[in-house]
C-alpha cells in the first residue's frame, strides 16, 4: 500500500518533531510520500524579507544568516558526519540561490507577484534537505522531489493557484511513482509550476493542498495529516476544558470548519478529496496511536448536531445604507463591485432593504471604509467595526433537525450575548455568527454545554 504524508510547520520546529517523524517511517513496510512544508515560521519570515529586500540590501545578509541558522541547527543534531556535511552543502546551495533572487528584486527595487511567490517557495525548497538527512541517518532510503521535479503543475493567480490534476497525474506517475518502489520520497509542498516555469503558490497552509493532490493523483492508499494535536476538537480546549475530540467529519463539515478559522487544515485540501474520492486522517505525531480525525465523504455516524464550534478574530464587520437603497435595482452589484475592485474578498453578507453588512478580513477594514467614504460614493458607512469575531457552529446533523437555530439563539441569550449578525449557508450543515470578541468565550463555553456536553 503507498502512504501520503503531510508533515508542516508546527511539527518542523526542533529536532523531536523530526525525530517522530523518522520514528513513523521506519516503523512501516508501506511506501511512503511524504509532503512537506517549510520550517516552522519560515514562510512568515521569506515573506517579511522579501518585502524588506526591496529597499535595504543589508536585510539580504540578515535574512540568510537567520535561515542558514535555522537550519543547520537541525543538521548539527545528526551524528553522520558525511550526511550532515552533505546536507549542510546542499543548505548552503540553495541559500546562494536565494540571495541572487534577493538581489535581483533589492536591485529592481520592486517586488512583483510573481517573485513573491518565488521567494516564498524557499522555506519548501530548504526543509526536505533536513529532512532527506534524518531520513537516511536512520538508514533509511531517500530521493526528494521539488514540486517542478515532481510535476505538480499550476495555473490560476500567483499566491492562489490551484493544481491542473490531469497533468498532474500524468506528471507524479512518471516521476513519482517509481521511486517510491525502492525509496521513500519526499516532496515539496506549498507551490506548482505553471506551463512557463514561474512558481505559483497555492496560498497560505497550502501544503496540505499539495499533500491531498499528490494524494488524490496517486491514488493512495492511505493520506494522513500530521500535526501536534490529536485531530478536529468540538470547540477550543484552551478555552472549554470539556472539548472533547471528533472521530469523524464529512468533507463539507471539514471545509467549513477549515474556513471558520479552526486552523488545523487548509480548507482548499478539501477539493482534490472529494473529487477523487480520498480519505484523509489528521493525526498527532507526538501521539501516533491516538486515533485522530478522519474526514470522509460519510463523516457522519454520531447523532451530535452540532460537532464542532469554530471561531476566528481576523474578521471586522461594516455596514453601509444608501438614501435611495429601497426598491433601487444594482444597489449591492455597485457595492461588491467597488469592494472586489479593490481586491478584497468577503465572508460573510446580510441585508436589509435600507442596509447592506457584511465581513471582511480585519486588516483590509480601514482600506474599504476610505473607499466607501470616497468622494463619489454613493454610500454611507453606517458602522464599521473590528471588535467583532466570526463564530461558527458546524454539524451535518444540523440539516435534519428542526430547532438548533433556535436552540442556538435562546442559549446565547439567556447567557446576555448579544448576536450581531447572522448566516446561514444552503448547505445547512453550519451556522455563523458575529459576536462582540469580549464576549466570544463565553459564547463558545455556552453553545458547547448546550450542544456537545448534553449529547451522549
Ligand atoms: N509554508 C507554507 C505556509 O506557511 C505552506 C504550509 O505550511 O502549508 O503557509
Ligand atoms: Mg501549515
Amino acid at each position: 500500500m503507498s502512504i501520503v504524508m503531510k508533515v508542516g510547520g508546527s511539527i518542523l520546529k526542533d529536532e523531536k518533531g523530526f525525530d517522530r517523524v523518522v520514528d513513523i517511517v521506519k516503523g512501516r513496510e508501506d511506501r511512503q510520500v511524504i509532503v512537506i512544508s517549510a520550517l516552522y515560521g519560515v514562510t512568515d519570515s521569506l515573506i517579511n524579507a522579501a518585502e524588506n529586500c526591496v529597499k535595504k540590501e543589508r536585510a539580504i545578509a540578515e535574512t540568510l544568516v537567520d535561515l542558514r541558522n535555522k537550519h543547520i541547527l537541525l543538521i548539527n543534531s545528526i551524528d553522520n558526519k558525511k550526511i550532515r556535511e552533505r546536507a549542510i552543502g546542499k543548505i548552503e546551495e540553495k541559500l546562494a540561490v536565494l540571495e541572487r533572487f534577493l538581489y535581483g528584486v533589492h536591485y529592481l527595487g520592486e517586488l512583483s507577484p510573481r517573485s513573491r511567490d518565488l521567494l516564498q517557495s524557499f522555506g519548501e525548497r530548504l526543509s526536505p534537505i533536513v529532512m532527506q538527512a534524518f531520513l537516511e541517518a536512520a538508514g533509511l532510503s531517500c530521493v526528494f522531489l521539488t514540486s517542478e521535479e515532481a510535476g505538480i503543475i499550476a495555473h490560476g493567480e500567483y499566491d492562489r493557484a490551484n493544481a491542473d490534476m490531469k497533468k498532474t497525474t500524468k506528471n507524479l506517475k512518471k516521476n513519482l511513482l517509481p521511486k517510491l518502489k525502492e525509496n521513500v520520497v519526499l516532496v515539496t509542498g506549498f507551490y506548482g509550476t505553471d506551463s512557463e516555469g514561474n512558481v505559483r503558490a497555492f496560498g497560505r497552509g497550502g501544503t496540505d493542498y499539495t499533500a491531498s493532490v499528490v494524494a488524490a493523483c496517486i491514488g493512495a492508499g492511505s493520506f494522513e495529516i500530521w500535526k501536534d494535536v490529536n485531530g478536529f476538537m468540538s470547540a477550543n480546549p484552551n478555552i472549554v476544558s470539556e472539548a472533547k475530540r471528533v472521530p469523524l467529519l464529512s468533507y463539507d463539515e471539514a471545509e467549513e470548519l477549515g474556513y471558520l478559522g479552526a486552523e488545523i487544515l487548509y480548507p482548499k485540501c478539501i477539493l482534490p478529496l472529494r473529487d477523487y474520492g480520498v480519505s484523509a486522517v489528521i493525526k498527532n505525531i507526538f501521539r501516533p496511536s491516538e486515533k485522530g480525525t478522519i474526514i470522509s465523504k460519510n463523516g457522519e455516524t454520531s447523532r451530535a448536531v452540532v460537532k464542532s464550534i469554530a471561531a476566528s478574530k481576523n474578521i471586522a464587520y461594516v455596514t453601509v445604507g444608501e438614501a435611495a437603497m429601497v426598491k433601487a435595482p444594482g444597489v449591492a452589484a455597485r457595492l461588491f463591485t467597488m469592494i472586489a475592485n479593490a481586491g478584497i474578498s468577503i465572508n460573510m453578507i446580510a441585508t436589509s432593504e435600507t442596509n447592506i453588512s457584511f465581513t471582511l478580513d480585519r486588516k483590509n477594514l480601514k482600506k474599504i471604509v476610505k473607499i466607501l467614504k470616497s468622494n463619489g460614493s454613493e454610500f454611507e458607512v453606517v458602522e464599521a467595526r473590528d471588535d467583532v469575531v466570526l463564530l461558527g457552529v458546524v454539524g451535518e446533523g444540523m440539516k435534519n433537525t428542526p430547532g438548533t437555530a433556535g436552540k442556538l439563539f435562546s442559549c446565547l441569550g439567556r447567557n446576555g450575548i448579544n448576536i450581531e449578525m447572522i448566516s446561514q449557508g444552503a448547505s445547512e450543515i453550519n451556522i455563523s455568527l458575529i459576536v462582540k470578541e469580549k464576549e466570544l468565550d463565553d459564547a463558545i463555553k455556552c453553545i458547547h454545554r448546550e450542544f456537545v456536553e448534553g449529547e451522549k
